[in-house]
């Protein structure tokens, strides 16, 4: 495989290539280099790329590229059928990766499309109906739109799992199985996974044919740019070191100036919320990101922190997931994630595309087993420093609903409406044929029928996710 140093060399159309240049892209990263070519070609590619690498344009270009012979400027939906199909599987994903699509495509007749929950549906099916060739989408609505027939996979050439690790977490597989069922036999394959289970390996052979594998860093590897931090702390002592961090008081780290602009993680909805209050008490420019806050505030919040009018964002895991801010200068982890892999994702949040970041991780006496799966899981080995903190009495933390992991906002967004509007929602397939026949498309009438028998979709059991994928057993 050879790598291109410069766009030029890839034989991408002049649109495409005017595009990158107004978005200021130089030269392609090392994913771009790797993967552009293999997917011009038609290849199938399992991607294993570091997160902030630049992979939405690695696999994003060479699609748009393969669909241009058909690009047109009719009115007709009929001439816009869905070509290219991207799945995410978070609202911000999605859109992150709709926003980079429709600017690749800002000079060419194609048209991008995002589709996902938690918003109304109406403008979607508007713009579905329309026509789009580049359909971006988180597997629930997008299940939600075929059922309503606003739109067909019957005509798509490529299709990309983006995030698919993440999608398996939140317990997509089901849907990802209706959806792939639904696509032409022929067609291209790409799947991109910062980090790789045992079930991801299943479901790339399930789902590609002879993939080129392109790996551009080492498994589960963080960012090299990236430097990391783990400070030992008193589980009462959190939100001081926080605020010492915030201040630029922790000495070693930064340079001493007070720090902007910063991501901090938490694991729980109700730690978020509290922790973003007690920050905003301190006088710091806080606000507060999860899944509990509807679609346009998450997205306010954000566009608050990217212009800067925020300084602190309080975020757990699923609402940051695939945040995309550019040259974001810290991270800092208020809680070690529960699971290693989030770690790797977290800290991605900062020294993307070469920038570099400093991610610091609070650790208390109860998370030396996290830390050291995280240590084993990126490799590396960290030392803590301690902090010399003033003991200050503090407010017993709040108790109550921890795990923003068991809160699915899709799925709570179909439940409600489905609720709502007076129908059950259609039953999955049994567990064990999922993926017998990836690649035989179903007449849409056997599919409807099918689905009136079929039992009620069990989703997020991990334990029997490689049960689906192939019968291994955990
Ligand atoms: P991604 O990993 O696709 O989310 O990309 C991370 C960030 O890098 C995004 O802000 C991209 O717009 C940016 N980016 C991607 N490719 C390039 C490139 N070749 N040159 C400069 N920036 C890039």
């Amino acid at each position: 495989m050879s790598d291109y140093h410069d766009f030029d060399h890839f034989g991408l159309d002049p649109q495409l290539l005017a595009a990158i240049k107004a978005m200021g892209y130089t030269a392609p990263t090392p994913i771009q280099s790797k993967a552009i070519p293999v997917v011009l070609q038609g290849g199938d590619v399992m991607g294993a790329a570091q997160t902030g690498t630049g992979k939405t344009a690695g696999f994003g270009l060479p699609l748009l590229q393969r669909l241009l012979p058909q690009a047109n400027t009719s009115m007709s939906p009929a001439r816009h059928p869905v070509r290219g199909l991207i799945l995410a599987p978070t609202r911000e994903l999605a859109d992150q990766v709709g926003d980079n699509l429709k600017q690749y495509a800002a000079q060419c007749p194609l048209r991008v499309t995002v589709v996902y929950g938690g918003v109304d549906m109406d403008p979607q099916t508007e713009a579905l109906r329309k026509g789009a060739e580049v359909v971006i989408a988180t597997p629930g609505r997008l299940l939600d739109h075929l059922q309503q027939k606003n739109t067909s996979l019957s005509q798509v050439l490529i299709v990309v799992l983006d995030e698919a690790d993440r999608m398996l977490d939140m317990g997509f597989l089901p849907d990802i199985s209706r959806i792939l069922n639904l696509l032409p036999r022929e067609r291209q394959s790409l799947m991109f996974s910062a980090t790789f289970s045992e079930e991801i390996k299943k479901l790339a052979a399930n789902f590609l044919r002879n993939p080129v594998l392109i790996e551009v860093a080492r498994r589960n590897a963080t960012a090299e740019t990236v430097t990391q931090e783990f400070v030992r702390v008193h589980e009462s002592e959190k939100t001081d070191a926080l605020l010492m961090l915030l201040r630029g008081e922790v000495p070693g780290i930064g340079d001493g100036q007070p720090i902007k602009q910063t991501l901090v993680f938490v694991n729980a909805k109700i730690e978020c919320r509290r922790l973003a209050r007690q920050l905003q008490k301190a006088g710091v420019n806080a606000d507060a990101i999860h899944g509990d806050k509807t679609q346009d505030e998450r997205m306010a919040a954000l566009d608050a922190f990217k212009k800067g009018t925020i300084d602190v964002l309080v975020a757990t895991d699923v609402a940051a997931r695939g945040l995309d801010i550019a040259e974001l200068p810290y991270v800092i982890n208020y809680d070690v994630p529960f699971k290693d892999e989030d770690y790797v994702h977290r800290i991605g949040r900062t020294g993307r595309a070469g920038a570099s970041g400093i991610a610091v991780t609070l650790m208390t006496g109860a998370d030396e087993r996290g830390v050291a799966a995280i240590e084993r899981l990126t490799k590396q080995k960290f030392t803590p420093r301690s902090v010399a903190l003033e003991r200050r009495e503090r407010p017993p933390r709040e108790r109550g609903d921890r795990y923003e992991r068991s809160e699915r906002p899709e799925r709570r967004d179909r439940r409600e409406r489905d609720a709502s509007a007076g129908f059950a929602r259609p039953p999955a397939k049994p567990a064990d044929d999922f993926f017998s026949k990836p690649y035989e498309p179903k007449p849409a009438a056997a599919d409807a029928a099918a689905d009136k028998t079929e039992p009620a979709i069990k989703r997020k059991e991990p334990a029997k996710l490689a049960a689906l994928l192939g019968g291994g057993k955990k």
